[in-house]
């Protein structure tokens, strides 16, 4: 049977370091499903969801495994309902930690059989962040580093508009 994987995260925007963690899950499992999720502890977002599902689905057209939902319900019925195997997230620094760590507990004991799986970030993307993006953006500064060229001139329009 096929392995599938969701990637859960607000991607508003999403930044290389989100691309680096879908890329490196799209080679251990069969299928990665991105969710765009809706975080009710962040205040509302700045790019609305299908916005945030377009800046994904074009910064991850050379991976044929991956695709891209929306969901605004409980994660954990999301992947019993998609037939995933693993949760995978991303882990930047200490302060993610707590939180992660709760998430995945909570998790395991709605979904009892999928996994949540952390990948550590690579050095680079350390302090990378959408907020980074957004707060840099907003105020006038190169984004380039911190977003896939494909996108980069779109969200920095929006990020003017407002
Ligand atoms: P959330 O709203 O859950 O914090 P985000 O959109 O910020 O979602 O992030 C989604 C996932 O991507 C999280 O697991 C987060 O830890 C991870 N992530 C975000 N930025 C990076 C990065 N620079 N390097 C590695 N993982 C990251």
């Amino acid at each position: 049977m096929a392995s599938i994987a969701v990637c859960p995260g607000s991607f508003d925007p999403v930044t290389i370091g989100h691309i680096n963690i879908i890329t490196r899950a799209s080679k251990l499992f069969d299928k990665v499903i991105v969710v765009v999720m809706v975080n009710s502890r962040k205040n509302s977002a700045m790019f609305s969801p299908e916005e945030r599902m377009d800046f994904i689905r074009r910064s991850i057209s050379h991976l044929k495994n991956v695709e891209v939902d929306f969901y605004d319900g409980l994660l954990a019925d999301y992947v019993v309902r998609k037939g995933a195997v693993a949760i995978v997230k991303g882990l930047r620094v200490l302060s993610d930690y707590e939180d992660e760590f709760k998430q995945a507990l909570t998790n395991k004991r709605l979904a009892q059989n999928v996994e949540t799986i952390f990948l550590v970030t690579d050095t680079e993307y350390m302090f990378l962040s959408s907020s980074v993006v957004k707060e840099v953006g907003s105020l006038g500064g190169e984004i380039g580093d911190f977003v896939p060229p494909e996108i980069k001139d779109d969200i920095m329009k929006r990020i003017r508009e407002r």
